[in-house]
């Protein structure tokens, strides 16, 4: 049995990386009553926890256990915010359809998606506009309503959360990266602390910590261009977030469609600049009323440091087909970037004893967090 494995409570356990990975075990960890301290390289975290759309999204997670883990995930979640007193919107998500293609899959999803477990139904083009007035009618051919999906604001849960681990006794270090694990040694430029385990979530820094392991890893990073207006007038409500039809051929759910295919033929053909900077379309609102609208994928293990404006237009011109906005101006603009393997959902590795990572998440970071932290706690063996 690993090191890992023979943890009891009240183990001091050293996690690195405050995100919402390293956040999410440190919060389990301390529920499970164990000595828990937390080192974020940076004066706060700015990586790709707080550049997100704060999508607590299990409808887009593959049916079986990642949507089970998400589910899980998003029970810990409702907890844990509740705890903390921080704010979230329970208002579950549409899928839009305008073409038939989009409709076809959509339908399928609703008619096989509930045996597989999501909590998901067809609307038709009426019903659809009760539940949402953020949704142009025009050309609306009806869409998908799931229940399970929450909103958050990241720029506040982050920081919200970290805030209330530390009130629960957590030990936080910030502007402390941490450069050496050799247990029981955890050693950044400035201090050494002793540990009796390490959980490693260090998002897409693959040089620091362990870098034989990352660099045999195969994984690689992902940019993505995102916007946000200003808040919408008047206290105008987006009701649920909002996804259209290019984020069918995006979320792994939806590979349970066999019309799936002739969807993806579609955009290929008609629109290849959507595939080719890897472009869907979801939009969600924080506690302020401001939309995000996003995004983009382009991958590969150098990051861009410029923005393509040429993104932000095709990104902003497919949003005004489906998703009307009182306000519709744009406020701000930032990219975000995540660690993700080719393969596998989620990167582990145990590079010396006692020492866990647990990274690339993919885009469903999020969503997945909480549930992961459990599931690391039970492959680990903590009791
Ligand atoms: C634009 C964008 C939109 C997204 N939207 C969503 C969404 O709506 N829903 C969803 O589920 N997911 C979403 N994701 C994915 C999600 O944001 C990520 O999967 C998740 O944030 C990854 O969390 P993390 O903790 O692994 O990484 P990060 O948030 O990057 O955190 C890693 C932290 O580790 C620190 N660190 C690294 N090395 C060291 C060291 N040696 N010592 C100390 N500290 C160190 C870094 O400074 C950093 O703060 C989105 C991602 C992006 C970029």
């Amino acid at each position: 049995m690993s090191k890992l494995g023979r943890m009891s409570s009240r183990s001091r356990v050293a996690v690195v990386g405050g995100g919402i990975l390293g956040l999410a075990h440190a919060y389990v960890l301390m529920r499970q009553g164990h000595r828990v301290m937390l080192f974020e390289r940076g004066p706060k975290a700015s990586g790709a926890s707080i550049r997100n759309f704060g999508m607590i999204w299990p409808v887009g997670q593959p049916a079986g256990e990642m949507h089970s883990m998400a589910m899980r995930s998003r029970e810990i979640w409702v907890e844990a915010l509740a705890q903390a007193q921080l704010p979230f919107l329970n208002t579950g998500s549409l899928h839009v359809a305008y073409q038939e293609e989009e409709a076809d899959v959509l339908r399928e999803f609703a008619e096989i998606g509930p045996a597989a477990g999501y909590a998901c139904e067809w609307l038709d083009r009426e019903e659809l506009l009760q539940r949402s007035h953020a949704v142009r009618p025009e050309g609306l051919g009806g869409g998908v309503w799931s229940s399970t999906e929450l909103t958050v604001d990241p720029r506040r849960i982050i920081p919200g959360m970290t805030e209330y681990l530390q009130s629960q006794g957590v030990e936080i270090h910030f502007s402390t990266a941490i450069r050496r694990i050799d247990l029981p040694l955890v050693e950044s430029a400035a201090g050494q602390w002793n540990a009796d385990a390490a959980i490693v979530c260090s998002g897409d820094d693959f040089a620091t910590l362990f870098p034989e392991t990352f660099a045999s890893s195969g994984l690689t990073r992902c940019k993505l261009q995102m916007m946000r207006t200003a808040p919408q007038p008047d206290g105008w409500q987006l009701g649920p977030a909002l996804a259209a039809g290019l984020t069918l051929r995006f979320y792994k759910s939806f590979q349970i469609c066999s019309t799936l295919a002739r969807l993806r033929g579609r955009i290929a053909r008609e629109k290849p600049e959507y595939d080719r900077w890897g472009i869907h379309l979801l939009a969600s609102q924080t506690g302020d009323g401001a939309i995000t609208l996003g995004d983009s994928h382009e991958y590969g293990p150098e990051v861009d440091i410029f923005d393509k404006p040429e993104i932000d237009d095709l990104i902003l011109r497919e949003a005004a087909t489906f998703l009307y906005l009182p306000d519709p101006r744009i406020a701000q603009r930032w990219h975000g970037v995540y660690a993700i393997h080719p393969t596998q959902s989620v990167f582990e590795a145990e590079p010396s004893s006692g020492v866990r990572i647990v990274t690339a998440p993919g885009g469903s970071g999020m969503t997945l967090s909480f549930g992961l932290a459990e599931r690391t706690m039970r492959r680990a063996g903590f009791q």
